[in-house]
Parts: C-alpha cells; sequence; structure tokens
C-alpha cells in the first residue's frame, strides 16, 4: 500500500522504520491513529494510512489475525483495489494471477500489438484478458516477477531493447516505441492557498484539519482572503492534478476567523510528536528558519 503511487526508492526508509515499529498485523491493529499517521509522515495521500490501519483491525477481528487468500475478501479489506489485492496474491501467496502494473501493461501492450489506450476500462480490460492467455497453470511470484522485470529492464518505456528479447520471436509490435497508447491528459490546475503563522516566540498556533485530505492532522490555519502584505513564506506542492501554491501569513490569533476545527498552540518539541501534512511542515520549518535568520 505504500507502493501506490509512491517509487520504491522512496518507500524503502519508511518501510523499514514501519515494520520495526509495527511488526504484525496486531501490533498495527492496537495502534492508536495518530501513531499511525505520524509514522506516515512524509509519504503523503494519508488515506493509505488509515486504510492500512482499518484493514489491520479487520483481519485481527474478521480473520483472526490471517491474512485472506482469495479475491474478493482482499477487495472486501479498505485500500484494496484489483491491482494491490492481485499483488497481494501473487506475491505473498504465489498464486497465478493478473497483476497489471504499468510495466506489465507495457509489456503485455507491445506482445499483441494492443493499440486501445490502456489508461480507459476498454484497453486495460483488452490487456488483462491477454496476460491471462499467458499465465502458468500454478505459481505466480516467477511468472510476474518476470514480466516486471522484462518491463523494467528489456521492454523499457519509449525505447525498448527489442534485440536482447528473449520474447522477441513471439512479439507482434511493429512500433514497440509507440506503445502502449495512452488517453490525453487532463490539464493541470494552479491553485493558491493560505495560511497564516501564528507565533508567541516559543509555540506555533496549529489547526485539527476535519477536511478529507487532511482528516486528524495539524496545520497552519487557513486565511479567507489574501491579506495586503506579501506573504512570509511560499511553496509549492502537488496534488493529483493540482499544483497548489502555499503562502503563509503572520498574523495574530485575534485575526482568525472563528472555526468548528480544533486549535492548539505547540511548541517546537511537540511537533516532531504530531502529525502534520509534509507541505505544512516544510512551511512551519521554513518559518522558524526565517526567525533564526532575522530573528
Ligand atoms: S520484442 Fe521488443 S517490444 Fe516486444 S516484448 Fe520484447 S522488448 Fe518488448
Amino acid at each position: 500500500m505504500m507502493l501506490q503511487q509512491t517509487t520504491v526508492a522512496a518507500v524503502i526508509p519508511y518501510f523499514e522504520r514501519w515494520m520495526k515499529r509495527f511488526p504484525s498485523v496486531q501490533e498495527l491493529a492496537a495502534a492508536d491513529e495518530s501513531e499511525v499517521l505520524t509514522f506516515w509522515q512524509g509519504l503523503g495521500y494519508y488515506r493509505r494510512a488509515r486504510n492500512l490501519h482499518a484493514s489491520a483491525k479487520k483481519i485481527d477481528g474478521d480473520w483472526s489475525g490471517q491474512f485472506p487468500q482469495e479475491y474478493e475478501s482482499l477487495r472486501a479489506l479498505p485500500g484494496i483495489g484489483d491491482y494491490t489485492a492481485q499483488a497481494v496474491r501473487a506475491f505473498a501467496f504465489d498464486q497465478p494471477v493478473p497483476v497489471l502494473d504499468a510495466n506489465v501493461i507495457r509489456v503485455v501492450a507491445r506482445l499483441f500489438d494492443l493499440r486501445a489506450p490502456v489508461d480507459t476500462a476498454t484497453g486495460l480490460t483488452k490487456v488483462r484478458a491477454k496476460l491471462e492467455e499467458l499465465l502458468p497453470a500454478k505459481g505466480g511470484y516467477e511468472f510476474v516477477s518476470a514480466m516486471m522485470e522484462l518491463g523494467a529492464l528489456v521492454c523499457r518505456s519509449g525505447r525498448p531493447d527489442c534485440l536482447l528479447c528473449p520474447l522477441k520471436e513471439l512479439c507482434a509490435a511493429q512500433h514497440p516505441e509507440k506503445l502502449p497508447v495512452k488517453a490525453p491528459k487532463a490539464a493541470i490546475k494552479e491553485r493558491t492557498e493560505l495560511a497564516a503563522w501564528v507565533w508567541d516566540g516559543r509555540a506555533v498556533l496549529l489547526q485539527q484539519s476535519a477536511t478529507r485530505r487532511w482528516v486528524g492532522m495539524w496545520r497552519l490555519p487557513p486565511l479567507d482572503g489574501e491579506p495586503p502584505a506579501g506573504p512570509a513564506a511560499e511553496l509549492t506542492y502537488s496534488i493529483v492534478r493540482e499544483r497548489v501554491t502555499l503562502r503563509i501569513h503572520p498574523r495574530s490569533k485575534g485575526d482568525l476567523s472563528a472555526s468548528a476545527e480544533q486549535r492548539k498552540a505547540f511548541s517546537l518539541r511537540d511537533l516532531e510528536s504530531i502529525a502534520i501534512p509534509s507541505p505544512h511542515r516544510r512551511a512551519i520549518t521554513k518559518m522558524i528558519q526565517n526567525i533564526v535568520d532575522h530573528g
């Protein structure tokens, strides 16, 4: 689940720290959500952490701690979609099932010269049907690993190394570098968010988010309108199809409009043990650095 939307290289240190603290489903199920979020901090897309936590509770409760192995049971766990369910079945339980990651999709689209866009339901259904024709009668781990490796090392995106490919006699692709076909992407939207910096010399005021994206996490209090003076700090971050500019304005507590969300001041030491969305943690670090540099 950490690898959904995050690269292997970025995940490794988080995974190692996570597995030290939560070495079993039971340990994770028994943990507090705030601690789970703290261990996820920096990976983004916090819904994955909440889903993993909820899945651990479900496995611990409904399945007596035994990880389910069948597709439907896995799909019933929070945050487990088609890809993750099939990957767990292939890698953890060695079942011959279609695991459709980007590398496998590219290899199959080229092998069978499939021209339908693979990021549409129709295109993906065609890829899955062709992959199912190739599955071995038993064992999934080696087959899926081999397909993924072939895609990563030989049948690479853009520039396939067909001369070295063990499947070249079977491959139907006429212009493999043009495959797989993708549907045109929606444009990235630009958006600005404003947040307040309320600092009393020892502690910074944060607000506990109730919004879906960062629910339960502590962030700088949002501001409604752009104040006349420019921001004291600014940074950008990306979320699905959006590039957000976060601007931080120094304010006093009395300037803030009323909010149903809880507000609380945290010392620098306290900030280390609470869950803060990465862009807001970066903004806090910038503002503290400004204070250190300019007093
Ligand atoms: S022959 Fe080329 S295009 Fe076909 S599977 Fe091998 S590397 Fe990919």
